[in-house]
């Protein structure tokens, strides 16, 4: 087990980032500003435990958090030293995946064979993942400072922005970067604005050991607005993540385990045989959000920060891989006497990062509001395209390339 702490007193002398926020992209942050050269101050919640972590290969259990970490993000997290540490015989490949629509006929497959790739995705634990960002943020030593927020206030000044701790510290530095999840503070008290749509939606998942081999392809079915996923994960294990009503997914959570287990078999009709449930279900609130800008003044929103999307392409986490990416990048391409909190430069990752959130935002939210609607017609015309999809090999690998960016 690793021993790191987040002292409570800051003894960071001006930083030249302030990162907040201690979950997957608050790491992937300080890794990418570490990367540009910078020295970095990383503000956790009060209490937070830098350990997560066993190592994952002495966890018995298998975490009901679970991944799809696209191709393009697995590059990026080897770049900065972190995916060395991802423990493999806990993640699986996804080689092929197949999509069902609710007529029981049409869907869409999509093969890694076609898109000239090894995979379409790996399947990795959110602890393994958290384990081995850790031990590459440990790697950076001096580069990086750890103190326990929260953080209470932000105010920005010409040449820097100071962050207030809840215990009397402030840090001062030319730029913060809030990592600091959907409810971001840092962002509200940055005064920037986010568009929040609740679906009425909640995710429930569970991971289950199966009769039937996946053989690495991932299945995902549309049933009218709900939409249940097998992703495979290592020998006859499945992850499940089942997005339904609110009420739905109530009863799902409070199904005994082997209830849930027999439910998930049924609705899969036999794809994956009999089920066994190797933990209570857990359920996460799903929520659209957009906010007005990316950046502000010293600021720069990264991660679910900047933008929450429905998990029904697994590309939330992916998202936030890819703004530490284009940070880090356009900060190193400024050279060290910049000033990483220069409001020109932070516009260029706005502009960068504007098409692939937007992209994103408009795909799923489009998928979940098609396969919701209860107009005439619309579950023929969903499960036409789905076909029509199926038969043009062009638009299929244009899919693909965007989400294995
Ligand atoms: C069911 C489900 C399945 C998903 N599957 C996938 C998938 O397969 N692939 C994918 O790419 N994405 C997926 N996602 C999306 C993914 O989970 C999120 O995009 C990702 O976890 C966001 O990480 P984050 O670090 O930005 O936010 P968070 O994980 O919310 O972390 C924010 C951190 O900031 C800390 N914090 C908050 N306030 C403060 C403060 N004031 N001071 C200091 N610290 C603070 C919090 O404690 C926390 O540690 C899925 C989402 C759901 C709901």
């Amino acid at each position: 087990m690793m021993a790191v702490s987040f002292s409570a007193a800051g003894s960071a002398s001006r930083p030249d980032a302030v990162v907040v926020g201690a979950g997957l992209i608050g790491a992937a942050a300080v890794l990418g500003l570490t990367e540009a050269g910078l020295r970095v101050c990383w503000v956790a919640p009060p209490g937070f435990d830098a350990s997560p972590a066993a190592a994952p290969d002495a966890a018995p259990d298998w975490d009901s958090r679970v991944y799809a970490v696209s191709p393009g993000s697995v590059e990026w997290l080897s770049s900065v030293g972190a995916w060395r540490g991802v423990d493999g015989t806990r993640t699986c490949d996804v080689i092929a995946m197949r999509v069902s629509g609710d007529d029981g006929r049409s869907g869409i497959g999509f093969d890694s064979h076609d898109a000239r790739r090894p995979r379409l995705a790996v399947i990795c634990e959110s602890s393994n993942l958290a384990y081995a960002l850790e031990r590459a943020v440990t790697a950076r030593g001096d580069a990086v400072t750890r103190i326990s927020g929260p953080v209470v206030e932000l105010r920005v000044g010409e040449r820097t922005a100071s962050v207030g701790l809840s215990g009397g510290t402030t840090l001062r530095t030319p730029l913060v970067i809030a990592a600091d999840g959907a409810a971001s503070t840092v962002r509200e008290l940055a005064g920037i604005t986010v568009d929040r749509r609740d679906y009425g939606h909640t995710a429930v998942v569970a991971n289950f050991r199966c009769a039937v081999p996946h053989h690495g392809v991932a299945r995902q079915w549309f049933f009218g607005d709900a939409v249940l996923a097998l992703l495979p994960l290592p020998g006859d294990l499945r992850s499940m993540v089942w997005s339904c009503a609110d009420a739905h997914a109530a009863w799902l959570l409070g199904l005994p385990p082997e209830a849930l287990a027999g439910e998930v078999a049924r609705v899969a009709g036999g794809e994956a045989g009999s089920l066994q449930a190797l933990a209570p279900a857990c359920g996460f609130p799903l929520r659209l959000q957009r906010v007005s800008q990316l950046v502000g003044p010293r600021i720069a929103l990264v991660g679910d920060a900047a933008h929450t999307v429905h998990p029904l392409a697994g590309q939330g986490m992916n998202l936030g891989f890819g703004d530490c990416r284009e940070l880090s990048a356009v900060l190193s391409a400024c050279g060290p006497q910049a000033d990483p909190g220069d409001l020109g430069l932070l516009r260029r990752y706005q502009r960068a990062r504007a098409e692939p959130i937007a992209t994103m935002r408009l795909a799923t939210d489009g998928l979940f509001r098609l396969f919701s609607s209860t107009l005439p017609g619309a579950a023929r015309l969903r499960n036409l395209g789905m076909g029509w999809v199926d038969r043009a090999p062009l638009l299929k690998r244009e899919l693909m390339a965007a989400a294995m960016d």
